[in-house]
């Protein structure tokens, strides 16, 4: 075992931390963790209500998928990508089976941001093209073209010119870009000013217009009813590839096994990561259209990564997978938004003057919150942070729950194997923790 007593003193030693002024970090040491459950050094017990970046979807320490890990180091821990092996060969299998006809072939990566830039490689390639199309409220990854196709705000320190990156708005009722009322409206106007951008930007110069089928990071906005098929016929027409980024929202999040199917849509390229294995270890990928892997049959897909395929990683996959299925884990993903987040999150709504609105599906929420309901000026400015917004999290912290939050919203994100009595306990602290949002 390592030794567990200078953990903290190490880590700020030593440790250079993502997204982070390094000076003023004050990391929680994290001992243990079990289904929904945390625990500190000092021995205190956290619900999980982040799903640490949205990826335990399974719950911490699945014993299957723990096993299934220990049986594999056992045989092999590691092998390079142009060999098969079992592991691999049967996580693609299930992987596959989970998506629409005709995308049978997964191409493995360490994560969502790779994943999201071989999947632009096969688009440009594919195509001939160079443009890629993403929304403005995204979050793609944080590597270099990744972070480029971002919309969020962490793109702009990192935006070096971005060669062939075009970003346009997305639908969000609650903010809309376009003066519109209803989703219909919305739904209708988005999907005409993407039309423009195609047209101004040239449709013979893009590649891929590549979507979270619903953002998650930049606020869990489940796009209109007819928005996604919009865009297939939009890509259709114009030869142009449609991505869809399924890295937070796919294996269940959305109730769903990806957030594409509430859209009736079968994207060319899929790219996933996150709950494929609940993050045991870390996995990504593109699942591939036919059309597009026949580019690759004769012509060499000049790409790739040393750990592609990890049997580590797959076996934790296929364990995963195979859980979620025997377990009716996305059915019960489902259900609990339906009759518990949801209905609990409406209530909470009703009784703050902080809330502005809720919104999401299966196991995927979103609050978001503002100074004023009636000019819906944010409780924090887009890209930052507030007083009220850090007290209101901080609330909930000292009550026994971790939030996943970003500018001014709180995510209810729990793994979605989280008893209904943890889901109540959670929406309680949340409930109670926003009287301090409520101050403004
Ligand atoms: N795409 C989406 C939709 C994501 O939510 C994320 C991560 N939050 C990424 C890509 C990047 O994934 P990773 O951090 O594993 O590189």
């Amino acid at each position: 075992m390592i030794d567990d007593s200078r953990t903290y003193e190490l880590d700020r030693a030593h440790v250079f931390h993502s997204w982070s002024a390094q000076g003023a970090l004050k990391p929680m040491v994290v001992t243990k963790a079990e289904g929904s459950t945390l625990w500190d050094d000092e021995g205190n017990s956290y619900l999980d209500f982040s799903s640490q970046l949205v990826f335990t979807n399974i719950g911490h320490q699945h014993p299957k998928v723990v096993k299934a890990i220990q049986d594999q180091a056992a045989t092999l821990c590691t092998i390079a990508p142009g060999t098969a092996n079992a592991a691999r060969s049967e996580a693609a299998r299930l992987i596959t089976s989970h998506a629409p006809d005709g995308l049978e072939k997964v191409f493995f990566t360490n994560g969502g941001a790779d994943a999201v830039e071989h999947a632009i490689r096969m688009a440009r390639l594919h195509t001939g093209r160079i443009k890629v199309l993403s929304t403005y409220r995204s979050y793609h990854g944080g590597t270099a073209l990744a972070v480029n196709v971002t919309g969020d705000p962490r793109r702009w320190p990192n935006d070096y010119g971005s060669a062939g990156t075009v970003h346009f708005f997305g639908p969000f009722l609650y903010r809309s870009q376009f003066h519109a009322t209803t989703e219909a409206e919305e739904c209708e106007r988005a999907l005409a000013h993407l039309e423009q951008v195609i047209a101004l930007e040239g449709a013979q110069s893009i590649a891929a217009i590549i979507l979270e089928s619903i953002p998650g990071t930049a606020g869990i906005m489940v796009p209109p009813p007819g928005y996604l098929q919009g865009v297939r016929e939009l890509c259709d027409r114009h030869g142009i590839v449609y991505i869809a980024d399924e890295v937070m929202a796919g294996f269940g999040r959305s109730g769903r096994w990806f957030g594409f199917e509430h859209g009736d849509v079968t994207p060319d390229l899929i790219t996933f990561a996150k709950g494929v294995n609940s993050g045991y270890v870390p996995l990504g990928g593109v699942i591939i259209n036919e059309p597009t892997a026949a580019t690759f049959d004769e012509r060499v897909y000049p790409g790739g990564l040393t750990y592609s395929g990890h049997p580590l990683a797959c076996a934790a996959a296929v364990a995963t997978i195979k859980t979620m299925e025997e377990e009716g884990i996305v059915e019960n993903a489902a259900r609990l938004g339906r009759e518990v987040l949801g209905p609990g999150l409406e209530k909470i709504a009703a009784g703050h003057s902080s809330v502005g609105e809720v919104r999401g599906t299966g196991v995927f929420w979103a609050i978001e919150l503002v100074k004023d309901q009636a000019t819906r000026e944010p409780l924090a400015a887009y890209g930052g942070s507030s007083p009220a917004m850090n007290a209101t999290l901080a609330a909930c912290k000292a009550a026994g729950l971790i939030p996943f939050a970003n500018y001014n919203r709180i995510h209810v994100v729990p793994p979605l194997t989280i008893s209904d009595d943890d889901a109540r306990r959670g929406l309680e602290i949340i409930d109670a923790a926003l009287d301090t949002a409520d101050q403004g």
